[in-house]
């Protein structure tokens, strides 16, 4: 299928509640500018670099989302335009983000990013750290972030009950944070599991390959 057909194919898929962000990663521009033409808003990238690239070349009225591993130097090559950072994971990460965010005079929505999957993920935060980070940005310390929800992974394998159990487990996170602070956004689910994702309580899912199709890393210089 054409990416203009994979894009309306998972379109109606989605409950109108539930936000796409369009995972371009690996892709050209001209990729992403046919989507965007297709009325797609919301791009996610995953490395520093060939974002600022991508985000120099296309519309300025994209919302770019930072979907992989932030390191605290690079935060000041996004913070002019990033929408949301949707993969924080440390204290020193979101001092870093407000820091240079006020920089711009500007306010960075952030999602922290916790770690659900049973395997092995090198990123993310544990339930109770989450908790933790998020009270401590509820007394206010960081006053040019935004933190409007949480971000997670789960463990890749067929058995869906599995995916369900780790879903389920950010879910219950949501709702606990959601009565101290109201958050807005629930970004689970990418291409092989975002219904159930939705199923257990996303409002948010990262889709990219279902979209453009297979990445191809040979081919990243
Ligand atoms: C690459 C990536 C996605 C999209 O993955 P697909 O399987 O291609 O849909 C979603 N979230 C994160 C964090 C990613 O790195």
């Amino acid at each position: 299928m054409s990416i203009h057909e994979n894009y309306h194919h998972i379109k109606s898929q989605l409950p109108s509640h539930v936000e796409l962000v369009a995972v371009s990663k690996t892709h050209p521009v001209s990729a992403i500018q046919e989507v965007y033409e297709l009325g797609q808003r919301v791009f996610g990238e995953n490395k520093v670099q060939e974002l600022t690239e991508k985000q120099a070349l296309l519309p300025k009225n994209i919302q770019w989302h930072l979907i992989g591993h932030l390191q605290t130097n690079k935060v000041k090559y996004i913070a002019a335009f990033i929408d949301t950072i949707q993969s924080v994971d440390s204290e020193k990460l979101l001092s870093e983000i407000n820091k240079e965010a006020q920089k711009h005079s500007r306010k960075i929505k952030v999602l922290l990013q916790v770690k659900i999957a049973e395997e092995d993920s090198k990123f993310g935060l544990r339930a109770d750290e989450a908790k933790a980070l998020f009270l401590k940005y509820t007394s206010d310390e960081f006053p040019n972030i935004e933190i409007t929800g949480l971000m997670g992974m789960a463990t890749f394998t067929d058995d869906k009950s599995q995916v369900r159990r780790e879903f389920l487990v950010l879910k219950n996170l949501f709702d606990d944070l959601n009565t101290i602070r109201k958050l807005t956004t629930l970004s689970m689910g990418m291409s092989d599991d975002f219904p159930v994702a939705i199923e257990c309580g996303a409002n948010s899912v990262r889709v990219g390959s279902a979209i453009f199709g297979h990445r191809d890393y040979s081919k990243i210089p």
